[in-house]
């Protein structure tokens, strides 16, 4: 059945559907409200707007007063329940209320209510004439996204008056029915039905969870298997020798790694030696020392006549990543090449012909790794640094590159254990949960905006007694034209520094909007100690490492997820000098005193909890969804207890029946089937 056979809905009505992604009748019962206008019951003049927002009310309409205005529209009109008076109005443009309404008729209205002298005013948003007689019976109304000539109620009408034949387009049910009694959630239709026109909001509520539920038992199952399915490829470059490597690289090295690098590259040395592709996580807090897990990685690979791909996410960090590679592999006749969209055409050119003749074994560089001018002889390891800002699509690209190369992710931003293993269920996870010994602890401090020059004095007195530099991190590149409503913005905030609590010292710039050459030019400045202090952008955030940078201020700091300023907390201390992160926030910012946490805590795991507790995990959203095609219904992170709970059904019917051949279990099969991108799931049809 088409859209078209619908009733009501005519060749205009398909394509104003299809701009809301609404083709078949399916996508149109698929398509949830967002909220519901709660119609049911009318509130008595008295208490008329005493709970804010919009409100319904009932009343005997006593006077009229309309006029227009060019094409504005304006209607008042005195009102009256049992409890007392109230007024109703509408203000629009061609709202066509003129001449509707008549003293003596009965009016159901709803609206944004204030409260005035002459007792609440209702800003009509829906308005319904009722019998002298008639009871008022209200319902929930859903309320949909709308699209230009298709409004909610247009949409709402659609589903209602054809809503047996939608049901009969719904998709099997993904849950068993044998767990579908034991959650006690509706079936199918009944669920559908609380959706569009629920009883109540707790209905519509328990049917909202039920997909949720669906939806994540499907992909918890989906990882399972792909997990599995991994466990039978074969197909990798089996390494030998890894031992070796790792004593050579360490006999070289001005320290001995820490117990947990050790661990973490012997099970990284493992994974090689096998030909099952690895697909390893390694999460470690900022310094922990994953540069050097990852050349492990690498030396292993070249050593075994294969090479190495490395991916940052900016163009910074993958020039970082070749000069600290560089030494550490150089000594051993492995050849590290930069490929970066910033170099000249000529050495770019004479770059990629050394890796296209396997002269080169290791390549670093960020997404101009992708293009297909980048040719490996042999690629067999692929590193991705922070693989968040990495959608999926271009990680397999560059996997692609090499037949089926093992692949090592790492990431500074830990995820709470429970949610790792099961959201990234296709992963294996080593953690480096021991920073190197020796370093101070920062400071750290958080401060209101009043307070701002102490900071810059103390940062004056750092460089000017120390010669030590600093950072000042802002969340916008330019502060807002609204004086005072936005973030403060670096370049604002760099000419005011260096105009007045910085004056006389040297003051420099970096931002997300500037371009590779001028960041890398600045960076590189500021590295050689040519720039006190550096205002910069988030770009910092990641692996910058600057051991001479003491101080981190970050201005607008409630704007951050603890986890993120946890980070850019990361980026001082990395040398033995005591080191300090100070938080600014407005003096008047609410939710402040979240920023407590980092004083206690120095743990990026239990900061990462808080943070999910807090923000519904905002900052790790992006690692872990972005392995997963978009959740219709739920949010992994937000409804975790739900999400824990279908992982585990999901364990058990995978662990009875992985083929999902039982006959309770055919919608399961029936939507993993359906999904595109679980393709590789190889169930058969
Ligand atoms: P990460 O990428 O995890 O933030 P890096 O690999 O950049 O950390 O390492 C941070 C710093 O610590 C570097 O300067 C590195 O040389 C140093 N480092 C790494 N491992 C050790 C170790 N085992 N002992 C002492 N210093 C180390
Ligand atoms: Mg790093």
């Amino acid at each position: 059945m088409t859209l078209r056979e619908l009733a009501g809905i005519g060749p205009k009505r398909v394509l104003a559907f299809a701009a809301l992604e609404i083709e078949t009748p399916r996508d149109l019962l698929e398509y949830f409200p967002f909220r519901y206008d709660d119609l049911r019951e009318a509130t008595p003049s008295v208490v008329l707007g005493a709970r804010g927002g919009e409100d319904n009310a009932v009343g005997i309409v006593t006077a009229v007063r309309e006029r227009r205005a060019r094409n504005l529209e304006i209607v008042e009109l005195d009102l009256r329940d049992e409890s007392g008076p109230f007024r109703a109005k509408w203000i629009g443009r061609n709202r066509y209320v003129i001449g509707r309404f008549k003293s003596g008729m009965r009016l159901f209205v709803r609206g944004r209510v204030e409260r005035s002298l002459a007792g609440p005013v209702i800003s009509a948003s829906t308005y319904r004439i009722l019998g002298p007689d008639e009871t008022y019976r209200g319902a929930l109304v859903p309320v949909y996204h709308a699209a230009r000539d298709l409004g909610s109620k247009t949409i709402a009408a659609a589903i209602a008056r054809n809503f047996p034949r939608l049901l009969a387009e719904a998709p099997a049910d993904p849950i068993p029915p044998s767990y579908l009694a034991a959650t006690g959630y509706d079936a199918m239709e009944c669920a559908y039905r609380s959706i569009h026109a629920p009883e109540s909001p707790e209905r519509a509520q328990r049917a909202r969870e039920r997909f949720a539920y669906g939806e994540f038992l499907v992909h918890s199952f989906a990882s399972l298997r792909r997990r599995a399915l991994r466990a039978l490829e074969s197909g990798a470059e089996a390494m030998s020798d890894a031992q070796e490597c790792i004593d050579r690289l360490e006999r070289n090295l001005p320290f001995p790694l820490t117990g947990a690098q050790r661990r973490v590259i012997g099970e990284i040395a493992g994974d090689l030696a096998g030909a099952m592709p690895m697909n390893r996580l390694v999460q470690g807090d900022v310094g922990s020392g994953k540069t050097l897990v990852a050349a492990a990685a690498m030396f292993v690979a070249a050593r075994n006549n294969v090479q190495s791909a490395l991916m940052a996410p900016t163009e910074l960090l993958a020039l970082q990543h070749a000069q600290k590679l560089g030494p550490l592999l150089m000594p051993f006749g492995i050849a590290v090449e930069p490929i970066l969209g910033s170099q000249r055409a000529s050495e770019r050119k004479e770059a990629l012909r050394r890796l296209a003749g396997g002269e080169a074994a290791v390549a670093v560089g960020t997404h101009a790794l992708l293009t297909e001018s980048t040719e490996f002889l042999r690629l067999g390891l692929v590193v991705i640094d922070e693989q968040h800002r990495f959608g999926v699509e271009q990680r397999a690209r560059l996997r692609a590159k090499g037949g089926t190369p093992h692949t090592l992710h790492l990431t500074a931003t830990p995820i709470p254990r429970t949610l790792a293993q099961t959201l990234l269920a296709g992963l294996d996870i080593s953690s480096i949960d021991e920073l190197p010994p020796g370093r101070t602890p920062i400071e750290t401090y958080v401060l209101r905006m009043s307070r701002l020059e102490s900071a810059y004095r103390f940062i004056r007195e750092r460089v000017e007694k120390e010669k030590r530099q600093a950072y000042v991190v802002c969340a916008a590149i330019e502060s807002d034209e609204d004086e005072g409503m936005g973030p403060i913005g670096a370049v604002e905030e760099a000419a005011r520094a260096a105009a007045g609590p910085l004056a006389g010292l040297r003051v420099g710039l970096l931002h997300g909007r500037m371009s590779a050459d001028v960041k890398d030019r600045t960076m590189r400045r500021f590295t050689a100690g040519e720039i006190d202090v550096l205002v910069a952008t988030t770009v910092v955030e990641v692996g910058v490492d600057v051991p001479n940078a003491v101080v981190m201020l970050v201005l607008d700091a409630h704007r951050y997820g603890l986890a993120q300023l946890h980070q850019l907390r990361g980026r001082v201390g990395r040398g033995g000098a005591a080191s300090y992160c100070v938080l600014v926030h407005p003096d008047d910012a609410p939710q402040s005193a979240r920023l407590d946490f980092l004083l206690e805590s120095t743990d990026g795991f239990a900061i990462a909890e808080r943070d999910l507790e807090l923000r519904g995990g905002g900052q790790l959203g992006g690692l872990l969804q972005s392995g997963h095609s978009g959740m219709r219904y739920g949010d992994p992170i937000a409804d975790r207890p739900l999400f824990l709970a279908a992982a585990a059904t999901a364990r058990e019917i995978f662990e009875r029946d992985p083929e999902l051949r039982e006959p309770g279990n055919t919608g399961l099969r029936a939507a993993l089937l359906a999904e595109q991108n679980l393709r590789d799931l190889q169930l058969s049809s």
